[in-house]
């Protein structure tokens, strides 16, 4: 037993696994370049600060974490169903939408399976699938496009799932309801299509497909939406899953029990009653998407417009090198190597003076 090697253990559905790479935490900077002031843009989080009527929701609930939480969030259940107008036996809540994209893979992925995702993508389907041992099809992006024509031409009778992002991450643009239209009318009975709709809230476009729409019409999609962007509450984990009451059914088997605390519970009611925070959130990142595009024209700097709360921009230089010089400064971004883009780097939207802090840097760093 002593001196035992555990890789020998391990599944070797492992062996593909590299543990996900965060946006660096604000703590860790301030202590590595000794500043005081941080700037974030990493995480595509909302720059507000939590509301009081959330604040409060969740210092009441504090009297009451001794008991388990309702774990089958029947309050926030009926003000989500209610607000979205669907029948409660539609929705599943989960730990982040990362929490529940687990879920989706441990209750239909099998190692026969072949799961199609776009490239470059949101590194958790490329997770969730590997875990299972499914094999990965891999679309190119068409000029910053998910390419819905091709992954149409790429399914199979072992296609099972397709994992799409709209908006995409990181590209911030979306596809089509002509789009999608073309590719679920191809689509074989036995695949299952995700749409990951975690910006939903900050889509402007008129030929937004809303996913939900689509399963009511009887599609076989999973919508996944989520509380961390534009409700500010990452820090806490919730997500949530919409799909016929079929396929809720069967996602309900694979979760844990308690998989939704009880403060997020009471955030989250709290959150979705208040709607000045949510359109609060929306005016900022619109004004500062405005500005943002605008002092980049101004410098002929390319970038991806954007139906989210993040923009793709396109710096010709190594982004990694970018990164670390702006990390000097305080400003933390996401370099675009990682994740598929090795000359862009992702910005999260942020406050005014965060926007303008960026492009101070941006100048510094091409002067
Ligand atoms: C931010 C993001 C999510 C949200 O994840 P949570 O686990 O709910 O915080 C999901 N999908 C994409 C593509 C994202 O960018």
């Amino acid at each position: 037993m002593i001196g035992i090697d555990v890789k020998d253990l391990m599944r070797k559905e492992l062996n593909k696994l590299k543990p996900y790479i965060p946006g660096k935490p604000i703590d860790e900077v301030k202590k590595e370049f000794g500043l005081d002031k941080i700037v974030k843009l990493a995480s595509n989080e909302n720059p507000l600060r939590v509301s009081e009527q959330v604040k409060k929701a969740v210092a009441a609930e504090m009297e009451v974490v001794n008991r388990y939480p309702d774990g089958a969030c029947r309050t926030l259940k009926g003000l989500l169903a209610d607000k979205l107008s669907i029948d409660e036996e539609m929705i599943l809540f989960g730990n982040g939408s990362d929490g529940l994209l687990k879920v989706i893979a441990e209750a239909f992925l099998t190692a026969e399976d072949e799961v199609i995702i776009s490239h470059p993508t949101f590194v958790e389907y490329v997770f969730v699938s590997h875990l299972m041992g499914s094999q990965l099809v891999r679309i190119c992006m068409d000029d910053y496009r998910q390419n819905l024509r091709a992954i149409a031409e790429a399914v199979t009778a072992k296609t099972k799932m397709i994992f799409l992002t709209n908006p995409h991450n990181p590209a911030g643009t979306i596809f089509s309801q002509s789009e999608l239209d073309n590719l679920l009318e191809t689509l074989p009975e036995g695949t299952i299509v995700v749409m990951d709709e975690a910006y939903y809230e900050y889509v402007q476009d008129e030929n937004y497909p809303d996913g939900i729409e689509y399963i009511q019409k009887g599609y076989p999609i999973i919508v996944l939406r989520t509380f961390s962007k534009a409700y500010g509450l990452a820090g806490l984990r919730l997500g949530y899953a919409v799909a016929s009451k079929g396929v809720i059914e069967i996602l309900r088997k694979a979760r844990d029990p308690f998989n939704v605390n009880r403060i997020v519970q009471a955030a989250a009611r709290a959150a979705l009653k208040d709607t000045a925070f949510l359109e609060k959130s929306l005016q900022i990142n619109e004004k500062g998407k405005e500005y943002l595009y605008q002092e980049l024209n101004k410098r002929g700097i390319e970038y991806v417009p954007t139906e989210a709360n993040f923009m793709l921009i396109n710096l010709k230089m190594d982004s990694m090198g970018v990164f670390q010089r702006l990390l000097e400064m305080g400003l933390i971004i996401r370099p675009g190597k990682p994740l598929g883009y090795p000359e862009h780097i992702r910005l999260s939207i942020g406050l005014p003076e965060e926007n303008k802090y960026f492009i101070n840097c941006i100048d510094i760093l091409r002067s």
